[in-house]
């Protein structure tokens, strides 16, 4: 992973954001820019056609027939005027002798104007000052001529200039906050993005360190930064537990090993020390508690096997009331002796499931109702199958499980006080292995029951 170019998401994320919005605000106060300079550009240039004309239409309106000419007060004041607009007039009659010019009237004035006018103009079109020679008609009649010198193609007055130089600072002053926008948004994003992913880095080293106690406490707001931390939760949690259950399964083995150990080792001890005769009755008891171990290490061996993930299953149509009837069938002996009625009432139902492993559930089921069953009491065994699913239910009127203990008898070693104080159980791990079988099938184990008066365990295979 990585070389040099290693940043961090936050950074990333940052100049991303920024380098996105500052390329977009720029784009749009250009595009703007240009669009309404060229525009005003226009508007101008027009303005100045339409001003030059408007010169021309004065002067021949103020023509005065009868004297033949103009009077000068006007063309004075008419040139004046146009000059401090930008527009340097010079008036001639019919037979061209100059009436009125400014620049004759007041060259130090015109050359100011003008050096105004080309200084302001510097650097915008590049124009220069031309001069159009527009002929004064009266009727049909050419009674003179006008020559305007402006400023082409265009040229702004002072106040022209001044707005399109507000207008371009307040763009630069738009992008300017439009920047200073996207960099906080930017980081104040990144950074809701990024806290959940460094704390998601975080837990995850910790894990890796065999802690797994740290979790996230606020869920992030994003949709997919919750999901991952949901995610790295249920991880940390599932782990933590796994550990649990790895440190109780080698306590709780050590411990039931220890206690038949104990016992066939000091009955040993006492015989081979003579305290003890070693009649044949105390023998049958040492073989009997071998015995037990013995069949609690095929337990142990047994959950080991269906522990590892990859519990196989060979799966074939089979008949659930042909299961029950024969696992029931063992079990008629060691019903009979504690005058216990086994009854089946199962129809023909085809699942698709693993034959053994689903005699071994059921037979764990029925082991555990004729173990916890007291003398003349009932165990009733259902078996139905339909379109949708595959039912197994094992009842029985026993001695039933606290309502506090029942969440935990699917658990490894997991035995109810009640049935420890019999001494009839097993190791604790039938209803473990009944459930992961159950389970591999994709199917549910559960369990109904009341103290002194039974319990009822149904297992639900899909088709
Ligand atoms: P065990 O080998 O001890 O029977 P299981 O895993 O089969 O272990 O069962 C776990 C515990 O659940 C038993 O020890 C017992 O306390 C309780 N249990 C299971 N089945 C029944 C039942 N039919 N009636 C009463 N208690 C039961």
């Amino acid at each position: 992973m990585g070389g040099a170019t290693i940043k961090t998401l936050r950074s990333r994320l940052t100049l991303t954001i920024l380098a996105v919005l500052l390329f977009t605000v720029a784009l749009i106060s250009g595009f703007s820019n240009v669009y309404i300079n060229r525009t005003f550009e226009n508007y101008i240039a027009r303005e100045e056609r339409e001003q030059s004309e408007s010169i021309v239409a004065d002067i021949e309106s103020r023509y005065n027939a009868l004297a033949g000419g103009w009077s000068e007060d006007f063309l004075h004041t008419l040139g004046m005027y146009s000059l401090y607009d930008g527009y340097i007039i010079s008036v001639a009659d019919a037979r061209g002798n100059v009436l009125w010019s400014a620049e004759n009237h007041d060259m130090t004035q015109c050359g100011r104007i003008m050096a105004d006018i080309a200084a302001r103009m510097a650097g915008i079109n590049g124009g220069g000052f031309e001069t159009r020679d527009y002929a004064l008609m009266v009727g049909q009649q050419k009674v003179g001529s006008v020559a305007v010198t402006s400023y082409g193609p265009f040229f702004y007055t002072e106040n022209d200039y001044r707005f399109i130089k507000t207008l371009n600072a307040a763009t630069l002053i738009i992008a300017l906050l439009a920047a200073a926008l996207a960099v906080g948004a930017g980081s104040l994003l990144a950074r809701r993005i990024a806290q959940p992913v460094a704390r998601t880095a975080a837990i995850a080293a910790q894990i890796a360190r065999g802690n797994y106690n740290e979790r996230f406490d606020e869920a992030p707001d994003t949709r997919e930064l919750n999901d991952l931390a949901i995610a790295v939760n249920q991880l940390a949690a599932s782990l933590a537990e796994q550990e649990n259950l790895r440190k109780r399964l080698t306590a709780d083995a050590a411990h039931e090993l220890r206690t038949p150990l104990t016992a066939v080792g000091s009955h040993l001890e006492a015989m081979i020390e003579g305290i003890w005769e070693a009649t044949p009755e105390r023998l049958r008891s040492c073989h009997e508690e071998v015995r037990r171990l013995g069949l609690l290490v095929q337990d142990l061996q047994e959950l080991a096997k269906f522990d590892s993930d990859n519990l196989k299953l060979t799966k074939t149509e089979i008949d659930l009331a042909e299961l029950v009837r024969a696992v029931c069938r063992n079990f008629e002996a060691e019903a009979a002796k504690k005058n216990i009625a086994l009854s089946v009432c199962a129809g023909a139902g085809f699942v698709s499931a693993d034959k053994d492993r689903m005699n071994q559930v059921v037979t764990n089921l029925v082991s555990n109702a004729v173990k916890y069953t007291p003398a003349n009491g009932h165990i009733s065994v259902v078996a139905a199958a339909s379109a949708g699913a595959g039912l197994i239910e094992v009842s029985d009127d026993g001695i039933g499980i606290a309502a506090d203990e029942l969440p935990f008898v699917f658990e490894r070693f997991y035995r109810t006080d009640k049935s420890r104080n019999r001494k009839t159980g097993g190791a604790g791990v039938g209803l473990t292995i009944a459930k992961s079988i159950v389970e591999a099938h994709g199917g549910t184990i559960d369990v109904h029951s009341q103290v002194d008066a039974g319990s009822r365990f149904t297992v639900t295979l899909p088709r």
